[in-house]
């Protein structure tokens, strides 16, 4: 048992944890459980748990599903909001799938990619750090209990009490993320009617991805405490904001400076730091599939709501797809993308990021002029001029952009890449069968 794992079997001693949640996500970034007692979490750390990979989405075929869950130690954390009848706890475990016809990590599992995305960078001297901005939405439930609409407070950008109504959830929300060890940096009411956004600190991208899971779970689960719907939704209502998940990014050296820094550049960005930027410029499209897969990820990717819709970067311009925020520090040198939204799979995206972003690395990429400009107001013919491309405007076309770019494809995997595609194209096939209440409002009395 390694030093790691043993320190969990005292913490779950101590802590009276009755359950544990050994946890995963499928493709679509889903969190999935597989529960066990507390008393088999020695033999969980020793042999692993076993369990049906067909019945997980996008995992395996029924013939081939003996997979294997090994919980990661260092994810080990108590759930803050749930209590056992007999005053026990209950607590999670991360963990990666393993093929048991191999013994090999399952080439399925999101965080098995990222994880390859990582070995990458560390191959090339590097470590990756991220941070993301998740917003989201705070939403009334009906007399059933199911989520509508309507907010439960009329907040704007950074409004205090009284106005804030949901100030008191989203500080039990923090509450509640503190317990599970998330370092909550800031939080503040968002732009929207019923938007909010928390922000933890930056570490090293696996685990972010892995507090971005926890994050949607705990935020969830706290606002049902108090009857509100939490959601990530990345466009609930049109033509207000919708919720992106702004993504920082990094690379440090293996002594621990920032390769993206660079003191005499005019943005302090180092050039790895730009080439990296221009690679993320390049695939884009593609990435999008990943870091925007829902059918609605496309309703926010439109002009004039802080979100980004043209291929671009800049050092203060909101309208950008990537942006440099200021940094006080050599250490914050990083650019933030601006495009992932909160319904991605944390992981998938990571990786898909990470990945085009050392392509630009490798191939020394060269970055255009930042635009400064507010690129909401060019029209066609002066995106031209300054070369500005398009994001896809829907899900059908970043699936195409994805199709059609093997450096993400290779991102993913064979296993991913082939299911996901294979999900989303099923998906936006079914949108676009679909009748909506626009149609209805517009078509149905009028014809
Ligand atoms: N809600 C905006 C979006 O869709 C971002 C607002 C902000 O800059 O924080 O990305
Ligand atoms: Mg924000
Ligand atoms: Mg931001």
């Amino acid at each position: 048992l390694s030093e790691a794992a043993q320190e969990v079997l005292d913490e779950i001693e101590e802590k009276n944890v009755d359950f544990l949640r050994l946890q995963f996500t499928d493709i679509l970034g889903t969190i999935k459980n597989v529960s066990i007692t507390a008393d088999q979490a020695e033999k969980a750390f020793t042999e692993g748990i076993y369990f049906d990979g067909s019945s997980i989405n996008g995992f395996v075929r029924i013939q081939e599903s003996d997979m294997r869950l090994d919980p990661d130690p260092s994810t080990f954390s108590v759930l803050p909001w749930r209590e056992n009848v007999d005053g026990g706890s209950s607590a999670r475990l991360i963990c990666d799938v393993i093929d048991t016809s191999t013994g090999e990590p399952f080439s399925g599992d999101p965080r098995g990619v990222l994880k390859r995305a990582i070995k990458r960078a560390n191959d090339m001297g590097y470590t990756v750090n991220a941070a993301p901005e998740p917003e989201f939405f705070l939403f009334e439930e009906d007399e059933e209990g199911r989520a509508t609409t309507k907010t439960n407070d009329a907040g704007g950008y950074f409004d205090l009490a009284p106005k804030d109504l949901a100030s008191d959830v989203r500080r039990d929300i923090i509450y509640g993320l503190e317990d599970m060890g998330f370092d909550i940096e800031a939080s503040h009411h968002e732009v929207a009617q019923g938007q909010h956004e928390i922000n933890f600190t930056y570490d090293d991208a696996l685990s972010t991805a892995d507090n971005v899971a926890t994050f949607r779970s705990v935020v969830r689960a706290i606002a049902a405490e108090h009857d509100l719907h939490a959601t990530f939704m990345p466009k609930p209502i049109p033509k207000i904001n919708g919720s992106g998940m702004h993504t920082h990014l990094s690379l440090f050296t293996e002594d621990g400076e920032n390769a993206f820094h660079d003191e005499d550049d005019e943005f302090n960005l180092s050039e790895t730091a730009k080439s990296f930027t221009a690679g993320i410029l390049k695939h884009a499209p593609a990435i999008t599939a990943v870091s925007n897969p829902t059918v609605n990820s496309y309703k926010r990717l439109v002009p004039g709501y802080e979100a980004p819709v043209y291929v671009a970067w800049s050092d203060r311009n909101r309208s950008a797809l990537i942006r440099k925020p200021a940094a006080r520090t050599p250490a914050a040198s990083r650019i933030e993308a601006r495009f992932p939204d909160p319904s991605c799979n944390p992981y998938l995206a990571f990786a898909a990021l990470i990945h085009a972003g050392l392509d630009g690395v490798e191939q020394d990429l060269e970055c255009d002029d930042p635009v400064r400009e507010n690129i909401y107001d060019f029209d066609e013919e002066k995106r031209e001029e300054y070369g500005i491309t398009t994001l896809p405007s829907n899900l059908g076309e970043a699936v195409e952009a994805l199709e059609n770019d093997e450096v993400i494809q290779d991102a993913l995997g064979e296993h991913v890449y082939e299911n996901f595609v294979e999900a989303k194209t099923q998906e936006h096939k079914e949108y676009l069968v679909d009748v909506s209440d626009w149609e209805l409002d517009r078509y149905l009395e009028k014809f």
